[in-house]
């Protein structure tokens, strides 16, 4: 199947001034929300919600990103120009690149599958659906 933007499997994004633009391609690997406190730091928001992808699905059509080291091994990419977070890439992840879903042009067509760092969620956030809720990643416990 071709992906187009019509198959779901297609998607154009840019962080909010437009210097970094970048296209994925292809079904992502998942998608979920995070509540983890570096996560709601690094985007000022309750909850990131992330689209996960093999880094061979991600092209940077214009713009380049800068990084910030939030912890040993791990790189969050930004925008210099106006600070939009776009990506989370880790150590212990290799070849994979989670990028923040919101800054995709089509973010209903990626739909979250999973909650994980439940238990780092801030008291007054919660969102109306059935999906698992992980007390950590998405190899620990529900709750
Ligand atoms: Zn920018
Ligand atoms: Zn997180």
């Amino acid at each position: 199947m071709t992906d187009t933007p019509a198959s779901g499997h297609w998607a154009s994004g840019h962080c909010l001034c437009g210097s970094v633009c970048f296209e994925i391609r292809g079904k992502p690997v998942w998608v979920g929300h995070c509540h983890c406190q570096s996560c709601r730091r690094n985007t000022g928001s309750a909850v990131a919600t992330f689209v996960g992808l093999r880094s061979a699905q991600v092209t940077y059509t214009a713009g380049e990103r800068h990084f910030f080291e939030s912890s040993p091994g791990v790189r969050r990419g930004f925008c210099r120009d106006c600070g939009t977070p776009l990506t989370y890439e880790a150590d212990k992840f290799p070849d994979e690149t989670h990028l923040y879903l919101c800054t995709l042009d089509n973010p209903q067509d990626y739909v979250p599958a999973f909650h994980v760092f439940f238990s780092e969620k801030v008291a007054w956030f919660d969102t109306a659906d059935d999906l698992p809720r992980h007390q950590q990643t998405s190899n620990s416990p529900t709750m």
